[in-house]
């Protein structure tokens, strides 16, 4: 073989593997954690560098605490709060406190994803912060190429690029062509008045946002609001005054608060639209997958359980000579489905109350009223501890 062909087998065999994960958000970076544990070669491509901030929530629900022990991630000596108690608001300020019967913990997504890079890499991930422009299957391999004019081949590609990424529009799914009026803030803060065991969901006009402890005290206070009612404001100062304040929980925080970023993170065009957990034979997970209105406040726990779930069926597919790429893909979505699709379905529900003003409204005071409706939705839109 001339050197020539040499060095063109070598570089085609360092850029084929068994795994090629799209996106390391907390689905991608668990699926990559998981097949790299059991020994399979996996390449995680992430347009961003760890650690980085992530508009999100931050609390975690207990569901996936032990699979994410036995990951390796050491929960237990984190210091992380621990949260018992949910607590529901009007925008006029009406409350009620229920118990939340699994709990869950606050942690940053800047800390968590990073910890689960770190043991990623750990274990043998290999990480590529580029772009993913396009992926494509043919004659049963896949081909991802980056924007960074890369190319890598795989057995098996999992899809865990998050709510909206350009890959969707190159991938053509349907989800894109549909409106998403939704927009989300977040910031941390210096407080000392939110509880530790205590997340707040408190509404306001066109909107609603939570409030919980994370690592080191800090408090996430994060919001969605519809883009028409933002727009009125115009900016997130005048927003939080006129707006959001107007419920008496967020202006007491508000006010006894001192921000800790520069500026909140913002997103826009959240969808919460139907999406496929298959599509051009790739595996899609967490939100690439679906998004739960925040509301139901378990998307995490939604996207490590089915990173979990794909990770199982690919481990099956390379080590089992009789489980074929269309079972793998068939087993995958009738187990997203058996888990996740009554959830999403509620989710669903929420938003379309959600959509007017009114409803939304009315829907967040019977909310705020009765307990026994809010345990019944915690109870539809939570899974079970993963176990094994
Ligand atoms: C306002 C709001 C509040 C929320 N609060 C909570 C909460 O309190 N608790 C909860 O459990 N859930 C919450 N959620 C849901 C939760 O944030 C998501 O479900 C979770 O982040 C899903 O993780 P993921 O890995 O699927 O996606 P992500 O974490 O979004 O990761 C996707 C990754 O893909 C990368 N990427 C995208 N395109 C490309 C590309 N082409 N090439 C390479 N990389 C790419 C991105 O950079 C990103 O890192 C909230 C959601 C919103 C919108």
């Amino acid at each position: 073989m001339s050197v020539f062909l040499f060095l063109i087998d070598y570089l085609q065999r360092v850029n084929q593997f068994e795994v090629i994960i799209v996106g390391g958000g907390l689905a991608g970076l668990t699926a990559a954690l998981d097949l790299a544990r059991r020994g399979k070669q996996v390449l995680l491509i992430e347009k961003n560098k760890y650690p980085n901030h992530k508009v999100c929530g931050e609390y975690v629900s207990n569901e996936v605490r032990p699979y994410l022990q036995k990951l390796g991630l050491e929960l237990n000596t984190m210091s992380l709060p621990q949260i018992d108690t949910l607590q529901l608001s009007t925008s006029k300020g009406s409350a009620i406190e229920v118990e939340l019967p699994l709990g869950g913990f606050g942690i940053s997504r800047y800390k968590f994803d990073n910890e689960l890079y770190q043991l990623g890499l750990n274990n043998g991930v290999e990480f590529l912060h580029e772009t993913a422009v396009d992926i494509m299957f043919d004659n049963d391999e896949f081909q991802v190429r980056t924007l960074e004019n890369n190319s890598f081949k795989s057995k098996v590609v999992l899809g865990a690029h998050g709510k909206r990424s350009n890959l969707d529009l190159t991938l053509k799914r349907r989800f894109t062509q549909e409106k998403s009026p939704w927009l989300a803030v977040k910031c941390h803060y210096l407080n000392t008045e939110q509880p530790a065991n205590l997340v707040s969901l408190h509404n306001f006009e066109g909107g609603y946002g939570g409030l919980s402890q994370i690592e080191e005290g800090k408090v996430n206070f994060c919001y969605l609001v519809k883009y028409e009612n933002f727009k009125s404001e115009g900016d997130i100062t005048s927003f939080n005054e006129q707006v959001v304040s107007e419920n008496p929980f967020f202006q007491n925080f508000l006010s006894n608060s001192t921000a800790i970023f520069e500026k909140p993170q913002t997103i826009a065009q959240i969808s919460f639209h139907r999406k496929e957990p298959v599509e051009n034979h790739i595996l899609m997970c967490g939100d690439t997958a679906g998004l739960i209105h925040p509301l139901c406040g378990n998307g995490m726990a939604m996207a490590i359980q089915s990173a979990k779930i794909a990770a199982d069926q690919v481990v099956n597919f390379l080590e089992n000579p009789n489980f074929s790429r269309t079972d793998m893909e068939g087993s995958y979505k009738s187990l997203w489905n058996e888990n996740f699709r009554r959830r999403l379905w509620m989710g669903r529900q929420l938003q379309g109350l959600m959509m007017h003003t009114k409803w939304f409204n009315l829907g967040m005071n019977t909310l705020a009223n009765s307990k026994t409706l809010v345990r019944s939705l915690i109870r539809t839109t939570h899974g079970t501890p993963i176990l094994n």
